[in-house]
């Protein structure tokens, strides 16, 4: 049956695309509840506004042979065996245990933090600087390490990734790191699954929507009027920009990345991810060796080494959107957006950028998940807000 035509305001034409499911965004939230929905034989339609499948996790190959990371680094772990399973139904991974080093006074100190850095630095006998219950990240990081320590690893660290004093954020950010008691380095050392994809990212999502139909260089927001979902539209982009920023924008900080390529040196630090905790390193954050991210056997064939340095900035094009901004005033605007989402018929807004939650990729995926179960079972609106 021939699709019908769509006369635009400028006169051209062209062909009305017709689903059940609209899925808008290919990230890991949009491409898992695809999967699923077309597993059950529902009639899907995928749209995403980047050339390019799976969102944030996707990566790239530098000429070099070098995978690169396209949106900063992603290490794959989860506890859960439903998603290991999941995932690598999809792509062969391979084991990569993450383990970062802090460049502090010169040296490539371990990240998380060794309790033998702080015994060497202060003395056996060091205490936590705060006790008593926090009340901003500055004291949740205090009653872990004496300051010292916080203020060569942290405070600036921090200051730089948000923009804004250290005292001023929100006392749960501390909860992604600890102090090591017994020096362990790597950065989760009891994550049941971890790697990362043998062919990369982009290989992984490629296979994940392998026989969903889905339009690349489309931006929903400007060609709505292009696609008709008879079921529902599933919206994972950021919900500000779903109502025109009516309420005004959320914060967001997002990484803006400067490549180099050495062809003098095979390596040039000794791990993945390299923090540049203070401000006298300069606005970077963190650099990112591709080569240590890599297959041991692969990355041996590679002449040179590419490196990617970040420095957060506040993105005011939703395409540089990466961390939701931690405070109070921007989890309020986000519940007044969630209110008028949930009181929006046929439609779900979700993923991070729709749930304004910063997700790791099995939290994302587990959200997808069970999102996928109760569309499945017609009842997608399970967790909306009550009004009021
Ligand atoms: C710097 C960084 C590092 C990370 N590292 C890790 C890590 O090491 N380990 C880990 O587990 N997790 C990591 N994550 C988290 C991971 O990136 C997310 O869990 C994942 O990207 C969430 O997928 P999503 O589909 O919800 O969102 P996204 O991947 O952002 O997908 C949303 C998609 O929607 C599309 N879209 C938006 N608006 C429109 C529109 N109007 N029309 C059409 N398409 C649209 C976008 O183009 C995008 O492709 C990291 C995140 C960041 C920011």
């Amino acid at each position: 049956m021939m699709s019908p035509a769509v006369l635009f305001r400028d006169g051209s034409r062209n062909t009305l695309l017709k689903t059940d499911y609209l899925i808008v965004g290919s990230g890991l939230t949009g491409s898992v509840i695809a999967r699923t929905l077309t597993d059950a034989g529902r009639d899907v339609l995928v749209v995403d506004r980047r050339d390019h499948l799976g969102g944030n996790v996707h990566d790239h190959s530098h000429a070099s042979g070098v995978r690169v990371h396209t949106y900063g680094p992603h290490y794959f772990r989860t506890n859960s065996d439903r998603i290991w399973d999941f995932v690598t139904r999809f792509a062969e991974f391979y084991k990569y245990e993450a383990c970062l080093k802090s460049l502090v006074d010169g040296e490539h100190e371990n990240w998380p933090i060794a309790a033998s850095y702080i015994a060497k630095h202060i003395g056996k006998d060091w205490k936590p600087q705060f006790t008593g219950e926090p009340g901003n990240f500055e004291e949740a990081a205090l009653s872990l390490m004496p300051r010292q320590i916080y203020e060569k690893f942290i405070k600036e660290y921090n200051e730089k990734q948000w923009g804004v004093p250290a005292s001023s954020l929100s006392a749960d950010l501390c909860k992604r790191f600890d102090v090591r008691q017994d020096d362990e380095p790597r950065l989760k050392p009891n994550c049941k699954h971890q790697g990362i994809p043998l062919m990369g990212y982009a290989h992984l999502m490629r296979q994940m929507i392998e026989g969903v139909r889905v339009e690349l260089d489309f931006d929903y927001l400007k060609r709505r009027g292009e696609v008709e979902a008879s079921e529902l539209t599933i919206f994972t982009g950021p919900i500000d920009e779903w109502f025109d920023f009516e309420l005004g924008k959320l914060a967001y900080r997002g990484q803006q990345r400067a490549h180099q390529y050495l062809t003098d040196t095979d390596y040039a630090q000794p791990c993945g991810q390299v923090n540049t905790p203070m401000h006298s390193q300069g606005p970077a954050i963190r650099t990112l060796e591709w080569k240590h991210m890599m297959p041991a056997e692969q990355a041996k064939r590679i002449k040179g080494t590419a490196l990617t340095t970040e420095t957060p900035y506040t993105p005011t094009d939703p395409g540089g959107y990466e961390y939701p901004f931690p405070d109070s005033a921007n989890a309020e605007l986000y519940q007044r957006y969630r209110r008028m989402a949930d009181d929006t018929q046929g439609v779900l807004v979700c993923g991070r950028l729709g749930e304004y939650r910063y997700f790791d990729m099995d939290q994302a995926i587990a959200r997808a998940m069970l999102l996928s179960e109760r569309i499945l079972k017609g009842d997608h609106d399970a967790d909306r807000l009550p009004n009021g």
